[in-house]
């Protein structure tokens, strides 16, 4: 049985002070369960914040990038070291924003995943594809390609551990979702790729989420298929009675 995952990814939105107030109502509101896990990654500048005010309670906080060196000359960068000894718990890397704005590749995404493991950190790994290549008739072939980039050299023990987001580029921001069977297969052959890469066992173990304009409408639909364990919601994690609706529902 794997453990259901709701990741809110912030992006660029919020003050501190609606953060903390977020936090602040959504702590008391989550439901006793060991069925699933609540993520909020917000903006760096939140992290300490957050981490110290969801100590003691169920939600736990992720960052939404970060660089695979340890330290050096890499202005405005936050190294893996220094969201560990934050006692940050995830971090979502090779975003599709991320991706597209900011250069990052399947190699520097791979690097990423290596130094988060290598910091006690558990990646969440976007991967998806564009509009054009789904079109195209190459979802499959794309995601595959991301997924055994972003896992070289990670051994079994750590992919079981890891989690995929699986968001199509067409559906993020965009209220067009991808029917929960679409969703399904793509996160199935996912799930295939990684059984190649490693073997039955880590592939029935790793958790993959999709993501791409979820919210409480269409949830349950999306976590009722076989292969999907989770979300990556952007926009409609950012209200407490949206966020705690969707763990309800998981
Ligand atoms: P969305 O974003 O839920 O607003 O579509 C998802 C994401 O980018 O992770």
């Amino acid at each position: 049985m794997r453990k259901r995952i709701i990741a809110g990814n912030w992006k660029m939105y919020k003050m501190m002070d609606e953060a903390k107030s977020f936090v602040a109502e959504v702590k008391g509101r989550l439901p006793e369960t060991e069925l699933v896990e609540a993520v909020i990654c917000p903006p760096s500048l939140f992290l300490a914040e957050l981490v110290n005010q969801s100590e003691g309670t169920s939600l736990k906080i992720g960052a939404q990038t970060m660089h695979d060196a340890a330290e050096g000359a890499y202005t405005g960068e936050v190294s893996p070291n220094m969201l560990a000894d934050l006692n940050v718990q995830y971090v979502i890397l090779g975003h599709s924003e991320r991706r597209q704005y900011f250069n990052e590749t399947d190699e520097s995404v791979n690097r990423k995943v290596l130094a988060a493991f290598a910091n006690g950190l558990t990646p969440i790994v976007c991967v998806g594809e564009s509009l054009e290549e789904r079109e195209g008739g190459k979802t499959v072939e794309r995601v595959a390609l991301q997924v055994n980039k972003a896992f070289e050299g990670v051994s079994a023990d750590q992919a079981k551990e890891a989690i995929i987001a699986y968001e199509p580029i067409w559906a993020i921001g965009t209220g067009k979702t991808a029917t929960a069977e679409d969703a399904n297969d793509v996160c199935k052959e996912i799930r295939h790729e990684i059984g190649k890469l490693y073997d039955k066992n880590t592939a029935s173990a790793i958790r993959i989420q999709y993501g791409g304009s979820v919210k409480p409408a269409n949830i349950g639909e999306l976590l009722s298929m076989e292969h999907i364990d989770g979300a990556l919601v952007g926009g409609a994690s950012l209200e407490a009675d949206s966020f705690v609706k969707m763990i309800e529902v998981a």
